[in-house]
């Protein structure tokens, strides 16, 4: 064991360690309780073998500083004093000393005491080490719970309560919340084309897409169920939220994953619908999601790959307010349900 010896007397600290020296452990010498304190900052001790009586800081006082040091980690402490009076021990131990032995102490018992406390202190050793590990398990578990397990993004339990949570904090400061909900186009055929597998890697990759483009630390990117993505935008009006959403369907658009099926484009595009509000007394979170799905609804009407928004009034009927916004860069398939209009097909960035 690696053990401090303080102690103000150097006869009985050479004596001791030679002792100590003999039993295998390595010594470390203080010659009073402020030294102590200093070498039990730096170096890794095992065990303090502690003088009562000394200069500037005695053995008491110090017990209780190194004490705080230690924090959760507990180091054995035993006193050595030149007192043998009931009082004494009970002084030390409540001190914080975990053994009370007099002066001259026999070699035979205080190697016994390290023994003992050496025992109990890997004992607790182990008892720190596992509740560390449960402690980073349960972290891991947090997590997972919050995350969906196919795209690593927040899962739609963690994307209820976040959307509860900005609700109620927009409510509070008066600011405004955006919603973006989106949804794969054509996304049944790209399964029935080229398999579940690649419908799976292809999400992958869009839950990717989506985070890129939301940039601040407090947006949430969310699976919202099978092929619908939501994110969750705090202290973004409107003309933010459609920032975010254009940018998002650029590079779901970007990501280029061919798609032989779709009815309008030739790779996998997504479309989305988008509002913002800042919440009052009659808005509720649910008519948040109502909008948004609004405006998706809009933009699949519209001829998808593109985004829409809605901002309605807290009655739930919709404005005059919705717009779509098309902003590929590819050209449109002929649509097998009719043709889209060309007003809402604009080419490059809008
Ligand atoms: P629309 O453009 O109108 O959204 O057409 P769509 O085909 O995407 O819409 P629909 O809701 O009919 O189909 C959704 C499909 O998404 C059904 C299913 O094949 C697919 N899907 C949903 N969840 C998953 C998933 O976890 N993995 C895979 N591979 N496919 C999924
Ligand atoms: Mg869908
Ligand atoms: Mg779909």
């Amino acid at each position: 064991m690696n053990i401090l010896l303080v102690d103000d007397s150097r006869t009985a600290r050479a004596a001791l360690t030679r002792m100590l020296a003999t039993m295998g452990h390595v010594v470390m010498e203080a010659s009073d309780g402020a030294q102590a304190l200093e070498r039990l900052r730096q170096e890794p001790v095992d065990l303090v073998l502690l003088d009562v009586q000394m200069p500037r800081l005695d053995g008491f006082t110090a017990v209780r500083q190194m004490r705080e040091i230690q924090g959760n980690r507990w180091i054995p402490i035993i006193f050595l004093s030149a007192r043998e009076t009931d009082a004494d021990l009970e002084k030390g131990i409540l001190a914080g000393g975990d053994d009370y032995l007099v002066k001259p102490v026999s070699p035979v018992v205080l190697g016994a005491k390290i023994r003992a406390l050496q025992r109990i202190h890997d004992m607790q050793r182990q008892t720190v080490e596992l509740s560390e590990r449960l402690a980073a398990a349960n972290r891991e578990l947090a997590q997972l719970a919050r995350q969906d397990g196919l795209t690593g993004v927040a899962n739609r339990h963690h994307f209820d309560e976040r959307l509860a949570q900005e609700f109620a904090r927009a409510r509070r400061h008066r600011s405004p919340l955006g919603l973006v909900l989106g949804d794969v186009d054509d996304f049944k055929a790209y399964n029935d084309h080229y398999g579940h597998q690649a419908g799976d890697a292809c999400l992958q990759r869009i839950a990717a897409a989506l985070s890129s483009a939301c940039r601040r630390a407090t947006d949430l990117v969310a699976r919202y169920g099978g092929e619908e993505f939501a994110l969750i935008l705090p202290d973004t009006d409107m003309a933010g939220v459609e920032k975010v959403c254009n940018a998002a369907r650029e590079r779901v658009e970007a990501l280029a994953i061919p798609h032989a099926r779709s009815r309008a484009y030739p790779v996998i595009t997504m479309s989305f619908g988008a509002t913002a509000l800042v919440p009052d007394g009659s808005t509720t979170p649910i008519l948040l999601i109502q909008w948004a799905d609004q405006a998706l609804y809009q933009a699949k009407l519209g001829g998808r790959n593109r985004c829409a928004t809605w901002a309605g009034s807290s009655d739930g009927t919709g404005g005059p307010s919705m717009q779509e916004r098309a902003s590929s860069q590819l050209e449109a398939r002929p649509s097998s349900r009719g043709s889209v209009p060309a007003s809402v097909l604009r080419h490059g960035p809008s």
